[in-house]
């Protein structure tokens, strides 16, 4: 199989200017001849759709949600990193470049990293232009805050709204070529599947959502910016539309599917509340700037937080990591909520939670200053828990939120099948095994405002404008398979719904595959999930018809995905004879708990070939070569 990174050659800080500089152009007159096809419309779809019409490309935009504004990127509470350094506190181009590297446990691709945190400046410089209301100063420069795993303050943020602010921006832009002509939105509409003509990929088949319509829809190129696979797990904070079907199908196309099972765990979420819930619900990570995490030192201490006094809490983050504190990554923080928890010093019902307490924060600066902060944060946490959090520490646990791993993809974005290019979280290109927090805004924003515009030029001035009919048999047989498995799922009529099914799923996933992992309990896995994948298809339930708004449709269509993709997490999973970042194999950990990589066998990129369901698939490896930054064992102490 054709493997090429197509990484540049050349000292680090010029790769991307060298890219550009050598990549083929196509002349304005030309660029209209071309049609794009974008599938999203969060951060990454939409900023890409839009700035792909702004230069003249043609371009039809397709989301399930019924418009753009609703993509899951509106959710994004906390911010978006950038290299600005307004505060003077030390920060570079260089300094985001390692921290990332660092914080994704040195299994992320150094050129694609460094190119970030060079286009994170050019991000804010757009999104400020385009009328985002960042937090301010009161001299009117942009504001920042910290975010876990960095020592300096580089998050441009939005009081807990910044994805909302920011897909505002990128959605204006697209409205704009909206109402130009350039872009074609297709909203309600679901992606399923991608079309190859002659290996290259050409257009996509979608299901309208409202009438049922099966469509076949060509173009030059195709663009998955559809997000992550978080849901695969049942519970996470992701919205309850979020699902892995476009990449999966893309993967059964040929799409390689790299690192799946580098997923991240946020530390501060609400916690499980009972059986019946259907979602979880994220705190953002920025409440760790003002809040101080802490358990009780003694085992099932079950006093109010206020009657505990301070020398018998254990502030457990400021303990172990002193020099990030409450600020320690992610991966780490979560694992260190999860090792209280198993020591018995968990608190709320079931004792899997830990406190987030403002209390000193609140005696500091006043209960104004962190209503200003957090204040939309505090009222989520209200509306939820009937808590005060001025008044009681929150309480937390981590859940499952963002997924590193995605369609592999080279330096252009451009997956191994040519002309298909992925952006965002679908992708797996920036984050290694542990992305930092406020940095998926900017990649999705980085890949659709800057580096797509470029790269698929490239693509075109290498090919020949060839936008193959409809009625090309590819896109017939396409229709016949999508018309085909929709039947087949109306005709089941058993008995379980397809709900019921993504439960059990997403709790066997939890738990095998979930915060820590073990061969013994993945190999598990690896048995039950083909057996529940075959009584889907013999005893799910999906009540209504195809013509007409039918969610029970949707969500089995969905959930049949991810009763394959699951069976490739747990494979990566186990493959992976390591602990780095996120994924955490309890058979290798250093003496005092922290993640233990095996950089001479593991220090590659995992990127899986499909070979038809059921059947194991095959591994490619990527090496990643560090020329710029030595590999260490990561330390936040
Ligand atoms: C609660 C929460 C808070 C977060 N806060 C932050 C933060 O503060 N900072 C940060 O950097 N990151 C944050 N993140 C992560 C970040 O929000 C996401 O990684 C990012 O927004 C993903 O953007 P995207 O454009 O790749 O995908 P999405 O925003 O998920 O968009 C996916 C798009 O694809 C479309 N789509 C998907 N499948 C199909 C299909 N089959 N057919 C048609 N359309 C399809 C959808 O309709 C949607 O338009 C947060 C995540 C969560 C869950």
């Amino acid at each position: 199989m054709k493997f090429d990174a197509r990484i540049p050659s050349g000292p680090l800080d010029q790769k991307w200017e060298k890219c550009i500089r050598e990549l083929k152009l196509v002349n304005p007159a030309n660029k209209r001849k071309f049609e794009v096809i974008v599938v999203g419309s969060g951060l990454a779809g939409a900023s890409a759709a839009a700035t792909l019409a702004e230069l003249g490309y043609n371009v039809k935009c397709y989301c399930y949600q019924d418009s753009p504004r609703r993509a899951h990127s509106i959710a994004a509470q906390g911010g978006i990193n950038a290299a600005k350094n307004y505060q003077n506190d030390g920060d570079s181009i260089y300094r985001l470049f390692y921290d990332t590297i660092k914080g994704g446990d040195f299994r992320a691709r150094e050129a694609n990293v460094y190119r970030l945190a060079q286009l994170s400046v050019n991000i804010i410089d757009q999104c400020a232009a385009q009328g985002v209301p960042f937090a301010r100063e009161y001299s009117g420069y942009l504001s920042n805050r910290s975010f876990g795993g960095a020592q300096v303050s580089r998050t441009f943020y939005a009081r807990g709204q910044t994805g909302q602010q920011l897909l505002l921006g990128a959605y204006q832009a697209l409205c704009r070529q909206i109402g130009l002509g350039k872009v074609k939105m297709f909203a309600r509409c679901e992606m399923l599947d991608l079309v190859l003509v002659d290996g290259h990929a050409k257009g996509i088949v979608t299901r309208d959502l409202v009438t049922g319509e099966i469509t076949p829809h060509s173009a030059d190129a195709v663009i998955l910016a559809t997000g992550g696979y978080s849901n695969v797990f049942f519970l996470s904070t992701n919205a309850r539309g979020c699902n892995a079907s476009a990449a999966w199908r893309a993967h059964k196309k040929g799409a390689l599917f790299a690192n799946p099972c580098y997923t991240q765990i946020h530390p501060t979420c609400i916690p499980v509340s009972g059986e019946h819930q259907s979602k979880l619900t994220l705190m953002s990570e920025s409440l760790r700037n003002d809040g101080r995490v802490w358990v009780p030192k003694k085992r099932g201490d079950n006093r109010s937080p206020d009657s505990i006094p301070e020398d018998e809490r254990d502030y457990y983050l400021e303990r172990k990591y002193p020099s990030y504190g409450n600020l320690a990554p992610r991966d780490i923080s979560s694992r260190a909520a999860k090792e209280a928890c198993d020591d018995g010093r968990g608190v709320g019902p079931g004792g899997l939670g830990v406190y987030l307490d403002f209390s000193d924060a609140i005696k500091r600066l006043g209960v104004s200053t962190i209503r200003e902060r957090y204040g939309n944060l505090f009222d989520m946490y209200r509306t939820i828990t009937g808590e005060s959090a001025y008044e009681v520490p929150m309480r937390i646990y981590p859940a499952l939120h963002y997924t590193m791993g995605g369609l592999w993809v080279d330096y252009h974005l451009m997956s191994n099948i040519p002309g298909l290019f992925v952006l965002g979280e679908a992708n797996f290109s920036d984050h290694g095994a542990n992305r930092l927090g406020a940095s998926a805004l900017m990649q999705g924003l980085a890949d659709g405002y800057f580096v797509i515009p470029h790269t698929i030029g490239h693509y075109f001035a290498s090919t020949k404008p060839n936008r193959p009919s409809t009625s090309h048999p590819e896109f017939k047989k396409a229709v016949e398979d999508v018309s085909g498995m929709t039947k087949r799922l109306l005709s089941i009529n058993g008995k379980r719904t397809p709900g019921d099914f993504h439960k059990q799923l997403g709790k066997l996933l939890w738990d095998k595959c979930g915060m820590a992992r073990t061969e013994a309990g993945l190999k598990e896995a690896l048995r039950i999930i083909p057996s529940l994948r075959e009584e889907f298809w013999q005893n799910v339930k999906v009540t209504g018809a195809n013509g007409e708004l039918n969610q029970t449709l949707e969500q089995a269509g969905r959930v049949a995905d991810y009763l394959e993709f699951g069976e490739l997490l747990c494979a990566d999973a186990l493959m992976r004879n390591e602990s780095c970042g996120g994924h955490f194999r309890t058979e290798f950990q250093t003496p005092d708990g922290e993640a233990l990589r095996n950089d001479t066998d593991y220090s590659f990129v995992g990127a899986w070939e499909y070979t038809g369901v059921g059947k194991p698939p095959t591994l490619h490896k990527e090496p990643l070569v560090y020329e710029e930054v030595h590999m260490t064992q990561r330390s936040y102490k």
